[in-house]
């Protein structure tokens, strides 16, 4: 039986390019999305046409009852959850002292609460009574060593790593691997307010000599979610370039 994967916030960006990569491995997709309603359904559309198994849901992440809902729609779709990718993500280039506190409880909200409420919605609903499972959780290099004039993000970041690290303790027992991807930077929408110069400027203090792609991203995803990385858990894997080593 096909394995099936929620992918939150997988309409556009690196969730898309993940959401891509295991469709046309064999998975059973669901895309979350929560504004991106129009590239949502392209993607399934396009996804569908080439003979994936492809549902889209629309969740808002920091709702705790749009995500059980969702949860409950993919376990009555396809059977059960066996992947879990937290992706959805929010950033805010801010000087730390510009920071509101309405700014810091939204990021909060989204890429700390977002990630609690999917994982422990899918944590109770199927991978604990089935005692199996794969949670992979997007964190970034910010998270890893802080970022200049992206405090909160940073924070928030930072926190993915702490719980991931927890959970997966917690979980091992129960054959659950939790583990997590940084990447650096990665062409989408989320670095697209750097100027030309400053994109200049990161390229060069880059090893590798270039931003990187979406793909890159999946493919260090699709990798942990692989038998082949079935003793691995509590990790942190970071595709970026060498720009963090
Ligand atoms: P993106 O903005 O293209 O994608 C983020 C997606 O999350 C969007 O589709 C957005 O609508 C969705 N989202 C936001 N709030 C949501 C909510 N409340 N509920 C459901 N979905 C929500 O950006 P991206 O670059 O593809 O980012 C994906 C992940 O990768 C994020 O967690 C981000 O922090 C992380 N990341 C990105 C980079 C980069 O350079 N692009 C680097 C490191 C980490």
């Amino acid at each position: 039986m096909n394995k099936t994967v929620i992918i939150t916030g997988a309409a556009k960006g690196i969730g898309r390019a993940i959401a891509k990569d295991f469709a046309y491995s064999g998975y059973n997709v669901c895309i979350n999305y929560n504004t991106s309603e129009e590239q949502a359904k392209e993607l399934c559309q396009e996804l569908a046409k080439d003979g994936c198994n492809i549902i889209i849901y629309k969740a808002d992440v920091t709702n705790r009852q749009e995500v059980d809902k969702m949860v409950d729609y993919v376990i009555g779709t396809f059977g059960n959850i066996d992947v879990l990718i937290n992706n959805a993500g929010i950033s805010e280039y801010k000087l730390f002292t510009d920071i509101t506190q309405e700014d810091m409880e939204k990021m909060v909200n989204v890429n700390i609460l977002g990630v609690f409420n999917t994982t422990q919605s899918v944590l109770r609903k199927s991978m604990l009574p089935r005692k199996d499972g794969t949670i992979i959780n997007i964190s970034s290099i910010w998270g890893m060593v802080g970022a200049s004039l992206e405090v909160a993000y940073s924070t928030t970041k930072a926190a993915i790593i702490g719980m991931s690290k927890a959970l997966a303790k917690e979980l091992a027992p129960s054959n659950i691997t939790v583990n997590v991807v940084a990447p650096g930077a990665i062409s989408t929408d989320m670095i697209s307010s750097l100027s030309k110069e400053d994109l200049e400027v990161l390229k060069e203090e880059i090893p590798l000599g270039k931003i990187g792609n979406v793909e890159d991203v999946a493919a260090s995803v699709k990798f942990l979610a692989s038998y082949e990385a079935r003793y691995i858990t509590g990790q942190v894997i970071s595709p970026n370039g060498g720009l963090v080593i």
